[in-house]
């Protein structure tokens, strides 16, 4: 090491705030299903953990990171973890026997995240606006929370037998209180935030427990400070890191925030606090060097900057994070340089792809090859040799550009992309019925797929087996009598994937895994270049399935903003730019479409509200682009052509105005756990087009009766003109068997029958 010369030339700290958790072949996942199942016992699951924190200690040491975070593993689900840590449980689940019985504590963790018979599980959503799902704590003021386990303590200290003194990682408690809900028992009105006090006296417990163990620093996730709510509790957040600063017998706190800006504010309430570290995400945070300088600086507390992009898959551009740091060490006497957010939210190993080109995969970086690129940066700020780092070692992304895509934009955008507004209505039929595109994937399904895959089955009998399934949804449903079919998606391994597969500009990887929810994963595409489309996607089957019958069958795509939320999608131009070159592919496809004879054309915006900023302010821009992008989409079609659209989630309220704006002829969305709130929302508005309120709830293996559905329906016709009325469940039935939802969508054509005769 050389000498520290002068208080800017001091060591630079490498780090990283957290790391995937499920193993490279997804061994926590089968470990857990596998004990799910009671195909294992606890011993056996928590051996597999132990191994995969220990790869995860080694693979981090050997990438050269100086300080390693622990207590990043779970089983499930961090937030839970934390709600179990201080036993912030609804009554609804019973205590372990024993907390030394493992397999009862176990159980009642597991029923907790997935449910028990009778005992419904937490609700889960989404964190912040990522793709990973936390379990939501339900609070009330009855709850006191307090210290009554110890894995931070437990994981410490298995890392430190193994020779590393982690700095164990915490939800911090202002972002814990915050992303609780009030449990149904709570008093109107009453918000967890209440807690705070005591809650922080019982992170003050464990702080105190961990530095008995040994631990000399903690790291305090409060990532809420990036969101609006967030920056409305500043109050809060200097009373709870006074309290927990103000405690003697302590580690140094490191609180770490991001996935955006917070304001100097919330920085000056930190730098003024008593804590020794804050974290900033520099990735996502494009005001982070103007609000340090803001408040001159951090001065003695160390900024632990986070400069490497934890939440997507390119490499770093090595020389400009170095002129970056070399900011940031003038704002702060003491700099580290970490990953912007855990990297939680990457794919495990880069070295683990082998089908990727040679040029894509130099641009790329997952989590183990950030972990280096940190380790890196560190080092060569600390040996002061930034210099040597000059212009072109950077593999910033190669432009792997398109000039017809570029050249055909530029054209259209000089166009207006408006339909005209008397189009022909899209169906003769009252309260028309439908489905929101998949049937039920079946075993054999799936089978036939992953052979085919494989090499094992030859595409003709690949596509036989599909053709017979697809003459089945469709005399299935001409049987149960509903208006406007669809050929089922049998094709299809997942609504993006499946797209990603057939453009340009994607690509996709063999191991590329990140935790969805659980044991649930997921392998987003990698959205590299511009985007285009070679040739049809969705005609052949389209148009088969129409050969099958005299009812339109309705065609089904992925819009450009869900093709980019579930994907991995480049930084080099704004997300706006690649959007509407995924909108241009799209046009082409509904224009085959609409060619082919098809006269419904259905357009899936079902991550239309999980993009949506975090901030306020930013949202208006943001609709701005997803509503070009698919208008792109679906502005070409003729009068005599029905796009719909489909959306996944309840709250309408942020996003109704960017809905009316799409102007799809109808729009098929989540209604039925939230009682049809949002038909009354767009009747108030006197929306004009076509609506179809999901009236069942496909998420729950429950077959809803004629009643409840005619229940739904009547409220529906109450609230908006009767003559814009589509009739359909909540979402695809892919994850359904046949049994139920044969029997749930009869049920629904013959409710609709019933409301139809009385209009
Ligand atoms: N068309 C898709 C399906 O039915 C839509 C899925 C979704 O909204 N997530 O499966
Ligand atoms: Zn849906």
């Amino acid at each position: 090491m050389t000498a520290n010369t002068a208080a800017s030339e001091s060591q630079v700290r490498s780090t990283v705030h957290g790391y995937p958790r499920i193993g490279l072949q997804r061994e926590l996942k089968w470990a857990c299903e596998s004990y799910w199942k009671g195909s294992t016992t606890a011993e056996e699951l928590d051996a597999v953990a132990t191994e995969l924190r220990k790869g995860i200690q080694t693979q981090l040491h050997e990438a050269g990171v100086d300080d390693l975070p622990s207590n990043t593993f779970s089983y499930y689900d961090h937030v839970l973890d934390t709600a179990v840590l201080f036993d912030l449980i609804p009554a609804r689940f019973a205590s372990p026997a024993s907390a030394e019985n493992r397999e009862e504590e176990l159980r009642r963790y597991f029923a907790l995240a997935r449910g028990e018979q009778g005992t419904p599980p937490l609700e889960m959503t989404k964190w912040f606006d990522t793709n990973y799902h936390y379990l939501v704590p339900e609070l009330s003021p009855s709850v006191r929370p307090r210290l009554v386990g110890d894995k931070p303590v437990a994981e410490f200290r298995e890392a430190l037998e193994a020779g590393q003194r982690t700095r164990p990682v915490l939800v911090g408690p202002l972002t814990f209180l915050l992303l609780a809900k009030p449990a149904e028992d709570a008093p109107e009105g009453w918000q967890p935030i209440e807690l705070l006090d005591q809650l922080v006296d019982a992170y003050g417990r464990l702080l105190k427990d961990l530095r008995a163990a040994g631990a000399t620093e903690v790291q305090l996730d409060e990532p809420i400070l990036a969101t609006d709510e967030g920056r409305e509790h500043q109050d809060e957040l200097e009373r709870a890191y006074r309290n927990l600063g103000g405690l003697s017998d302590r580690p140094s706190l490191l609180v770490s925030t991001y996935f955006g800006s917070i304001g100097s504010g919330a920085l000056r309430v930190l730098k003024e606090s008593p804590v020794e570290a804050v974290g900033l995400d520099l990735v996502t945070d494009k005001e982070g060097i103007d609000d340090l300088t803001k408040i001159s600086g951090l001065g003695n507390t160390r900024l632990v900057a986070g400069v490497v992009d934890g939440r997507n898959v390119w490499r770093t551009d090595i020389p400009a994070a170095l002129a970056e740091l070399g900011t940031l060490r003038g704002l702060t006497d003491e700099l580290s340089v970490s990953t912007s957010c855990s990297l939680l939210h990457v794919p495990l190993d880069l070295d683990a792809e082998t089908s990727l080109t040679p040029e894509l995969r130099n641009a790329l970086a997952f989590a183990k090859q950030k972990a280096q690129e940190v380790a890196l940066l560190g080092k060569v700020l600390s040996e002061g040799k930034a210099a040597e780092y000059t212009e072109g070692r950077a593999t910033a992304t190669p432009a792997f550009t398109n000039p017809d895509v570029r050249a055909r934009l530029e054209a259209l955008n000089k166009q207006t992309l408006a339909r005209t507004q008397e189009r022909e209505t899209p169906s003769d039929i009252q309260l028309p019925t439908t489905t929101i595109g998949s049937f039920p994937q079946t075993t054999e399904l799936r089978r036939a797929r992953a052979a085919h895959r494989r090499g094992e089955l030859p595409e003709e009998e690949y596509n036989t087996i599909l053709r017979a399934e697809i003459d089945r949804v469709i005399a299935l449903q001409e049987d149960i009598g509903l208006d406007v079919l669809v050929h089922g998606e049998p094709e299809r391994n997942d609504m993006v994937q499946y797209f990603a597969e057939q453009l340009e500009g994607y690509a996709t990887t063999e191991n590329g895994w990140v935790q969805s929810y659980g044991s649930r994963c997921v392998r987003p595409p990698i959205l590299f270049g511009d985007v285009s489309r070679p040739k049809a996607m969705t005609v052949d089957w389209i148009t088969y399935a129409q050969s099958r019958t005299k009812k339109p069958v309705k065609g089904m795509l992925t819009g450009p903003v869900t093709m980019l939320a579930w994907s991995f999608v480049r930084t080099d131009q704004p997300l706006g730019e690649t959007a509407a070159q995924v909108g241009l592919a799209l046009r082409d496809e509904v224009a085959d479409l609409e060619r082919a004879g098809i006269r419904h054309i259905q357009v899936d915006e079902a991550a239309l509200r999980e993009l949506l900023p975090l901030r306020q302010e930013k949202r208006q821009e943001y609709l701005d682009w997803a509503v070009n992008s698919f208008r792109l989409a679906t502005s070409g079609v003729d009068v005599t052509t029905a796009i719909h659209t489909h959306m996944c989630y309840s709250e309408f309220g942020v996003v109704v105005g960017g809905i009316e704006a799409l102007d799809a002829d109808v729009t098929s969305v989540e209604a039925a756990r939230s009682r049809m709130e949002l038909v009354r929302d767009l009747g108030a508005r006197g929306y004009k087009r076509g609506i179809g309120p999901g009236v069942y709830d496909i998420h729950s293996p429950r077959i809803p009766s004629v009643e409840e559905i005619e229940t739904s329906l009547r409220l529906a016709v109450d609230n908006v003109d009767p003559g814009n009325l589509w009739v359909n469940p909540d979402c695809g039935l892919k994850t359904r068997g046949y049994a139920e939802v044969e029997q749930a969508l009869r049920n629904m054509v013959e409710a609709a029958r019933r409301v139809r005769a009385d209009l």
